[in-house]
């Protein structure tokens, strides 16, 4: 479906973001792999990606927060492929604070990875796609994008501002082919979320268990969480034709979460 394309997912090498580069590899494009990890590992999920899929790819170290680092990688990948024709805009980050204790540099680190970057790598994609007279634009979103929860003031404000982009995106790329959405998953199981379950069970003094149960799925109505895949195949359905006149939507993966 997607062959001769070129994916770009930032922060592909764990959780979501890499589920989602593998589903796309699957289904024929390049990819633009980037994150931080283990440069063992990370390189046996290229080569993977390139033996199970013969499609090439390209791993970029770039760090997110840095404006002038994303524009070295959106660079490379444009040298590499000519063109970024599926961005997904994944990498982001977490911290749990009241307002009153929020670390400023916490806050920062958050608006910048979760919404600038996001930012960035549009303004820096969107040229080649018009170009081209096709895009795809997936920003990850979170039922956060949607409703708030208490302690997340940073992760809310910019999830719901990565909202507002896509929609402007949507609007901007409207007749030049080029699609943008947000994808708001509820829990998905990932090593953010089992970071997440560590803190929570020492600062609350309860079982992991209990903090999967009792804190994280309360809000999910299914009460089980969504994997990775699921969100994966949701990206790549968003790729395909048929979801060609889906554009500007907030598109939840949540198990029932928002409809309360
Ligand atoms: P994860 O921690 O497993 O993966 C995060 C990725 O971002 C990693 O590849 C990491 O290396 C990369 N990254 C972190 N800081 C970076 C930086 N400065 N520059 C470049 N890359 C950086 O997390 P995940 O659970 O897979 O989350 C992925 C996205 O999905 C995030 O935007 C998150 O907010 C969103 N999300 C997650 C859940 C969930 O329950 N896991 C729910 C809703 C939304």
């Amino acid at each position: 479906m997607l062959a001769g394309k070129t994916a770009l997912i930032t922060g592909s090498t764990s959780g979501i973001g890499k589920a989602i580069a593998l589903q796309l590899a699957a289904d024929g494009a390049n990819i633009v792999l980037n994150g931080f990890g283990d440069a063992k590992e990370i390189e046996a999920v290229r080569e993977r990606i390139e033996r199970d899929h013969k499609v090439r790819t390209l791993y970029s170290a770039a760090d997110l927060t840095k404006a002038a680092a994303i524009g070295e990688m959106m660079e490379a990948a444009l040298a590499e492929f000519g063109t970024v024709d599926i961005l997904v805009n994944n990498a982001g980050t977490q911290f749990v604070s009241p307002i009153d204790d929020f670390p400023v540099d916490k806050w920062d680190l958050i608006i910048a990875l979760n919404l600038t970057a996001a930012f960035h790598t549009t303004r820096l994609a969107l040229p080649g796609m018009k170009t081209k007279e096709w895009g795809r634009i997936i920003n990850m979103g979170s039922a956060h994008a949607r409703v708030a929860s208490p302690f997340k003031s940073a992760y809310v404000a910019a999830k719901h501002g990565l909202s507002g982009l896509s929609k402007v995106t949507a609007l901007e790329g409207a007749t030049c082919g080029v699609r943008c959405n947000t994808i708001c998953p509820g829990y998905v199981y990932t090593p953010l979320v089992e970071g997440q379950i560590a803190d929570t069970a020492k600062a609350r003094g309860m079982t992991e268990e209990q903090v999967k149960n009792d804190v994280l799925l309360a809000a999910q109505p299914t009460k089980e969480f969504v994997t990775p895949e699921q969100v994966a195949a949701f990206a790549s359905f968003l790729c395909s034709p048929a979801a060609a006149q889906i554009n500007g939507a907030d598109l939840s993966i949540d198990g029932g979460w928002t409809a309360q």
